[in-house]
């Protein structure tokens, strides 16, 4: 034990008593700050400890200092996904759910944890396992003692549905057969739901404002109905809020949206058919828009999808777009999330996705930084490169602002003051 523990020390580059905490410098060639949309140019990063201690062109090199030069690159804040799955893996989800173990699910989870920090990714927001209980909270606590490498997590957990409101659909009703969330229904039923939830070690909570039904589908669009009433997420923005935990909702339409704004819900995940009133409403109460462009996009290069379902996700897609085109005329925050079902290390390819929509690159970089970090409550610690924050930071070669796919080679990994990837 006390080996682990002075490994750990050692591993973290944390001092033992009496010792200053080292200090590393790190010279940028230019420098995104995380929400001022300019990049600066030979800003000088110190870092002491797990803390950035300064940065700007005035500051000087302690002598004992270690130096990584970075002065070739351009120098960023970790990057932050506030809407991913780390125990989604790009197999068939009733395979998934039904004949791989929670287990393996689990090391499948650390796996993409791990992708993602070397993507760049130094926190993420996990938007629930899909039906593998309680999994994302070991892997958070893994990864903050030290056991694997990842990004530090918030987790949903389970998330929550009505009945008839989630996957797997169409078995026979004698059939028991375990749904991608937890069920609830009615006030008392989703207060116990978020108790549970929240018990069990949930950081936030997320619900299903709507969902497919078994019935028919719309040829051109992904469909859903409703699910919640407003009491329903009213008691659970209720339940949540109480310790401090904020509720994340996942809806395609405008009116669920309005009903999950008006009861409190913090962000309104996906939303490819929102309407501008609904995006105004988001603003004036400071509801995020997470849209995930690239879950979508992501289908339509999979050749072995049917060409009916191919057309229904191009429409899906075309109509995303559009979504995502009269948001950028609306005072609303968009916070970066991906929702990758898989190829977790691609991650910084949704912000290809945002910028070939409009919006230009430093602001997708702000909302991949500072506006993320603001939605999972943690802007006093992540977020952006100054003093006091943690030292989250990475870097790319070459210049995001005239060319966003730089973003997708991250070269330089630090998370909490460590180096994982040089
Ligand atoms: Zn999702």
């Amino acid at each position: 034990m006390v080996i682990r523990i002075l490994a750990a020390v050692l591993l973290m580059g944390l001092p033992l008593a009496g010792q200053k905490p080292p200090v590393t410098a790190i010279r940028c060639g230019q420098l995104f700050d995380g929400k001022t949309l300019s990049l600066k140019q030979n800003v000088i990063v110190l870092v002491e400890g797990n803390r950035i201690k300064d940065a700007g062109a005035s500051a000087s090199i302690p002598a004992d200092a270690k130096v990584i030069d970075l002065s070739d690159s351009t120098v960023l804040p970790g990057l932050v996904d506030a809407h991913t799955h780390t125990f989604l893996h790009g197999i068939d989800y009733e395979t998934a759910l039904l004949k791989k173990s929670l287990q393996y699910r689990a090391i499948w989870a650390t796996v993409a944890a791990r992708n993602m920090l070397m993507a760049g990714f130094t926190s993420i927001r996990d938007l629930e396992t899909e039906g593998a209980e309680y999994g994302d909270v070991a892997v958070r606590d893994a990864i903050n003692d030290g056991l694997i490498i990842g990004p530090r997590m918030q987790c949903a957990t389970r998330a929550l549905s009505i009945t008839g409101g989630y996957s797997p659909y169409g078995y026979a009703p004698h059939v028991q057969i375990p749904k991608g969330v937890q069920i609830a229904d009615g006030v008392d039923g989703v207060r116990k739901a978020v108790r549970e939830q929240l018990s069990n070690g949930a950081d936030v909570i997320k619900i299903y404002i709507d969902h497919r039904r078994r019935g028919a589908q719309d040829p051109d669009r992904l469909t859903a109905w409703p699910t919640f009433s407003f009491e329903e997420v009213k008691a659970i923005v209720e339940e949540a809020s109480q310790v401090g935990v904020k509720v994340a909702a996942h809806v395609y339409n405008s009116a669920p949206a309005q009903t999950a704004i008006r009861a409190g819900v913090a962000s309104l995940e996906h939303g490819m058919y929102l309407d501008e009133t609904t995006f105004r409403m988001m603003a004036s109460k400071g509801v995020y828009w997470v849209p995930t462009l690239m879950a979508y996009v992501q289908f339509m290069d999979d050749a072995g999808m049917d060409p009916k379902r191919k057309r229904i996700m191009a429409g899906t897609t075309a109509q995303h777009r559009e979504a995502f085109q009269r948001a950028l005329k609306t005072p609303v925050k968009i916070a970066f999330g991906t929702d990758l079902d898989g190829r977790h290390g691609n991650a910084g390819q949704e912000l290809v996705w945002m910028v070939r929509y409009g919006m230009p690159p430093l602001e997708a970089l702000r909302s991949a930084t500072s506006v993320a970090a603001e939605l999972l409550g943690w802007h006093d610690r992540i977020g952006t490169i100054e003093p006091g924050k943690l030292a989250d930071i990475i870097a790319v070669r070459g210049n995001p602002q005239q060319d966003i796919s730089t973003m997708t080679g991250v070269h330089f990994v630090m998370k909490d003051g460590i180096v994982y990837k040089h």
